[in-house]
């Protein structure tokens, strides 16, 4: 079965996504919408994704003709020809677009920017695949609550328990947005608990996780400052809690003394050197020797590419929603090994 996928918003998240899915030979691209015929049509037009309107009016079809571009209908249209929805649309705007996708009967996923509570159902891989199997509509996680995902929940496996603290600095904006800010000051969000640590507790509610968040001038990846208690009799040592990460999908573990990429402007610039596409990375960096196990306490560092961690969540998210891969580790090595051939690495 090839999956007939189609993205609601092509922005910075919905072009990664769907170059994301031109790569599997499990599904394909039926078209991507845009809110008017813009510039970014351009990227879709060279990529042979058809192009639809996000609006369903004719004169705002019509627009794209009269500029140019081939636009095959509106939202609608595009629903009528998918079996599956990503909504890559802006945070908080895709829950406008659930009513419209039970309308079509048509299987939904959105990201992070929309409440948990719009879908009742969250998604990362490696937390919760097997209670997304088959179910109607999802939301992959924001990036930081992939991110804190990928260490804590193999973490948790082996511990049985786990109560984590963690300090999100966060990016201030993606790096083509211009818009935001703070660009000369350190913004403390001032809701405590900050969202992103609870967050993590609607894919693994079984992780006590609480958060606080500071933005910071770059637009180019979050850092977690992390401490987690462990339980007692947990067996671990800060070199087992390495190799037990180094062994999972998605995490890359580098020295930073031995390497010398000790701060997030190298660890993007390792990333275009491995020749990624618009220089992301998917996997999330965490600081060899900034783990240290204390006792039951564990504190270390990791590094998220904002733009990129989610994207082959959302891949993942579709097997599991289509049905077509019950198993997580297994659609983790086809997400990525197709991934990886796309990019040309080898
Ligand atoms: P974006 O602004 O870059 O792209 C959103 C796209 O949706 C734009 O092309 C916009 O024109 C289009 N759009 C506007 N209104 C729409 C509507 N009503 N229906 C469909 N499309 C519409 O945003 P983004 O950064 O790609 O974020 C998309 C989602 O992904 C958000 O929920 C966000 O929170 C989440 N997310 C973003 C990042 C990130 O770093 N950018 C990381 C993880 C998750």
């Amino acid at each position: 079965m090839v999956v007939k996928v189609a993205i609601n918003g092509y922005g910075t998240i919905g072009k990664r996504v769907a170059d994301a899915v031109d790569a599997q030979d499990d599904m394909e691209i039926v078209g991507v919408t845009k809110t008017r015929p813009a510039f970014g049509c351009d990227l879709a037009v060279r990529k042979g994704y058809p192009i639809y309107c996000t609006y369903d009016e004719p004169d705002k079809i019509n627009a794209f003709a009269a500029a140019g571009y081939d636009c095959h209908g509106g939202l609608s249209d595009l629903l009528n020809v998918a079996d599956i929805v990503i909504d890559c649309s802006p945070g908080k705007v895709g829950a406008s677009n659930l009513a419209k996708y039970k309308s079509a009967s048509i299987k939904w996923i959105f990201q992070g920017g929309e409440k948990h509570a719009t879908t009742g159902m969250s998604y990362t891989s490696s937390a919760n695949h097997s209670a997304n199997l088959n179910a109607e509509g999802t939301r992959v996680v924001s990036c930081n609550t992939t991110g804190l995902s990928r260490t804590l929940v193999p973490l948790y496996h082996h511990c049985g328990s786990l109560s984590v603290e963690c300090t999100m600095i966060r990016r201030a904006a993606d790096p083509g947005d211009s818009s935001k800010g703070p660009i000369n000051a350190i913004k403390p969000v001032l809701k405590v608990p900050s969202h992103h640590g609870p967050d993590v507790m609607t894919v693994k509610p079984e992780i006590s996780i609480n958060s606080m968040a500071v933005a910071v001038p770059t637009t180019i990846m979050h850092v977690h400052v992390i401490v987690a208690q462990l339980p007692d009799g947990h067996n671990l040592t800060t070199e087992s809690i390495i190799d037990m990460w180094s062994q999972e999908p998605r995490i890359i573990l580098m020295s930073g003394a031995e390497t010398g990429i000790t701060t997030t402007a190298e660890v993007m610039e390792y990333a275009r050197d491995i020749g990624r596409k618009w220089g992301d990375l998917h996997e999330i960096f965490v600081w060899r020797d900034g783990v240290k196990l204390e006792g039951n306490t564990l504190y270390y560092f990791q590094a998220i590419h904002q733009e990129s961690d989610v994207i082959p969540e959302n891949i993942d998210a579709i097997r599991a929603l289509m049905g077509v891969e019950d198993d997580w580790r297994a659609s983790v090595a086809k997400t990525d090994d197709a991934i990886a051939r796309y990019n040309n690495i080898l």
